[in-house]
């Protein structure tokens, strides 16, 4: 299939099939309520690339040929290393992917490139996003990239640190006291506002489509980097599904395009007192505890929940929510192994190391884990 990169790509429901033009003043989900996906599904043609011949310095652009998106705001971010694990007797057979190695420390970035460049294509003027941490600092840096106004909606305690990496790029932090569900409410009301002075863009980490087309990226280097050998899981954290859902829909759009020969099982890793889909495929008790460590994936409501679902159900895969004890034994032990991520990375090696105790994956099974944030924002 070709796609005519030289104009935006219409976007349709998955759900009810109702189609909306591209541009700025394009709605931010479907009448119905449903997340919108973007009505281009571009594939490359022909065999997978020796990696030798893959352009690297592209970065994750190289992938193009896969995106509904043409790049027009980068920094050159992607190709995270793939590093062995080494860090546990449950390491065996473990590959670190370092997220946290992107130009504002985390695998956000990855979307945040995506969706500041379909803002520029669309010829969008300000964008908003609503974030307590990571998407917040990477929409608003490559907001600043792209010359674009961006208001980022944060709690009103947020953390100075994640204040201060706004504020810096020239974004402007709006401070919402309440609940984080407030502060989406507050966001969203903002961009549904008639003003017509102020057409704002939901650059949404959840909800917009160039976000999740920019977290499939991340299947294309993990596949790229084991020479198209696909591991036999992968292990993420679990939120909104960011990254989960990236990693789906890559992987998938690499088998469709002949590339792979299947699909890894997806694993998402929950916090505690946090795991709706945890809980819809075990029972409320696989929720119970409290997990205040990792606090990047505390999500109650995911916007595409069944989408995630569908994902665990189509690739035999699971989640599971971790206990903050195990988090934090997690995270000490990458840090003394040489990996200085955020808290919030450490769920997933905890969960790989839950998942084999509980023998849903075995031992010689190859198991690719992101480290999602860096250890530096603080
Ligand atoms: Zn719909």
């Amino acid at each position: 299939m070709s796609v005519d990169l030289s104009s935006p790509s219409d976007l349709s429901c998955p759900d009810c099939g109702r189609t909306y033009d591209a541009g700025p003043d394009e709605p931010w989900r479907c009448d119905c309520g449903h997340p919108l996906e973007f009505a281009d599904r571009p594939l490359p043609e022909g065999p997978a690339p020796d990696f030798a011949e893959i352009d690297t310095r592209a970065g994750l652009w190289a992938f193009e040929e896969f995106l509904p998106v043409s790049s027009r705001v980068s920094l050159g971010e992607g190709f995270t290393p793939l590093q062995n694990a080494d860090t546990a007797d449950w390491s065996e057979n473990v590959q670190f992917k370092l997220e946290y190695v992107f130009p504002s420390g985390s695998f956000k970035d990855r979307g945040a490139t995506t969706t500041l460049s379909r803002a520029a294509e669309l010829g969008v003027e300000k964008v908003v996003e609503d974030s307590s941490g990571n998407a917040g600092a990477a929409i608003a840096q490559y907001a600043a990239r792209a010359g674009i106004d961006a208001d980022i909606y944060v709690p009103a305690d947020a953390k100075e640190s994640k204040l201060a990496a706004i504020e810096r790029v020239g974004a402007t932090p709006v401070r919402v006291e309440g609940t984080r569900q407030d502060v989406t409410d507050a966001c969203i009301e903002a961009v549904e506002s008639d003003d017509e002075d102020s057409e704002d863009w939901y650059a949404s980490h959840a909800w917009n489509p160039a976000f999740f087309a920019g977290t499939a990226t991340f299947a294309f280097e993990v596949a790229a980097q084991r020479d198209w050998e696909v591991p036999d899981a992968v292990v993420t954290p679990l939120g909104h599904g960011t990254l989960f859902l990236g990693a789906y829909r890559g992987f998938r759009a690499l088998k469709e395009a002949g590339w792979t020969d299947r699909m890894p099982r997806l694993l998402g890793a929950q916090a505690a007192g946090y795991a709706p889909v945890a809980e819809e495929l075990h029972g409320s008790e696989a929720s119970g505890g409290d997990n205040s460590v990792a606090d990047g994936i505390q999500i109650l409501d995911p916007a595409r929940k069944d989408q995630i679902l569908d994902a665990v159900e189509q690739t035999d895969g699971d989640a599971i929510a971790l206990d903050a004890e195990p988090v934090a034994d997690a995270l000490d032990r990458l840090r003394r192994g040489g990996f200085y991520v955020e808290p919030t990375s450490a769920v997933a090696p905890a969960a790989l190391a839950e998942l084999r105790e509980r023998g849903v994956l075995d031992r010689d099974d190859e198991v690719v884990v992101p480290l999602t944030g860096s250890g530096l924002k603080g």
